[in-house]
């Protein structure tokens, strides 16, 4: 029987729903992940949330006292509303947070996915101890987080630092947000898979290729950052050209904040060196010289980070 208080906490992506129990110690005592790509409609969403708390409360037997849910920005956190997030159409305009709320029968907290990652790791991960630190994810989208002496930056309508859509290459690459040359659509996983795609397409990756049964859906991050250590050249520059814009990004995001630590999670995190090393290059070629040092990390916490981070401002941590 879990005692104290439990958290219900929910992180959803453009591509996983992520689900858990978190205890007031930030530990996820329990844990589901639904299948990818599913119904996002409300109405759909909402039951799947209550199935997902079931199956968690019974296998804890316990009750969580409160909903905490991370969902893709844009959205109007004061209100609880969702609104069109770029990576999660199904969701469109929707009051998530009192929906939620009425369904379950919980208080809801409503946040965006990339500051719950950034509060995750600040908690319990990478960023512990550092009271000025920044999260990015490269996932489906790009994501961005801050904690600025020790409190979430979470901005007027819940939408600070969405680093994604900052403009990295003017004129550049079509991003989903309708406008181009974002950071999105350049280190995002899915920007490095679509890449990916178009050379394997053009029949410059074999390799990669026949590694998904020659079959250009198959390809995902985990398969091109395995091919890069194996020495393909072509997906290693493939992360190395992530990596240099993320470097680009941060650069501009650190002259505006002054952090000294920049947490890196999401799919593409996974790649590691192969894309924190081109980005602290990147990073020191383009920022503004302080004496703050900006440090890049991998996040610690995997994908366990949102619901973590998620619990975290449920409990008024912050
Ligand atoms: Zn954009």
């Amino acid at each position: 029987m879990a005692r104290g208080r439990l958290i219900f906490a929910v992180d959803l992506g453009g591509t996983n729903l992520r689900a858990g129990l978190v205890d007031a110690s930030g530990r996820v005592v329990a844990r589901r992940k639904a299948p990818p790509r599913g119904d996002r409609r409300p109405a759909v969403f909402l039951n799947t949330l209550a199935e997902l708390r079931s199956e968690l409360s019974a296998e804890v037997k316990g009750r969580p006292d409160a909903l905490a849910l991370a969902v893709p920005g844009p959205m109007d956190a004061g209100r609880g509303w969702v609104c069109s997030p770029v990576n999660v159409p199904d969701l469109g305009r929707a009051p998530l947070a009192a929906m939620a709320g009425k369904a379950l029968g919980l208080p809801v907290t409503l946040v965006n996915d990339a500051t719950a990652f950034t509060l995750g790791e600040h908690w319990r991960g990478a960023a512990r101890g550092h009271p000025w630190c920044l999260g990015v994810t490269l996932g489906t989208g790009v994501g961005g987080g801050a904690v600025l002496d020790g409190k979430p930056l979470l901005g007027a309508r819940g939408n600070a630092l969405e680093i994604g859509h900052l403009t990295v290459e003017p004129g550049g690459r079509p991003c989903g947000c309708g406008r181009r040359g974002c950071l999105e659509a350049y280190a995002s996983a899915s920007a490095v898979r679509r890449r990916a795609m178009e050379l394997a397409e053009g029949g410059k990756l074999p390799g990669l290729l026949a590694a998904a049964g020659g079959d250009t859906v198959n390809i995902n991050s985990r398969l091109i950052t395995e091919h890069a250590r194996g020495g393909d050249r072509i997906c290693a520059g493939l992360l190395e050209e992530a990596g240099r814009y993320l470097g680009r990004g941060l650069a501009l995001a650190q002259a505006l904040l002054d952090v000294d630590l920049a947490v890196i999670g999401g799919g593409l995190a996974g790649a590691g060196e192969l894309i924190l090393s081109p980005a602290r290059e990147s990073l020191d070629l383009h920022r503004f010289r302080t004496p703050t040092e900006l440090e890049i990390v991998a996040g610690e916490l995997g994908g366990d980070a949102g619901l973590v981070g998620a619990a975290a401002l449920a409990l008024n941590l912050f």
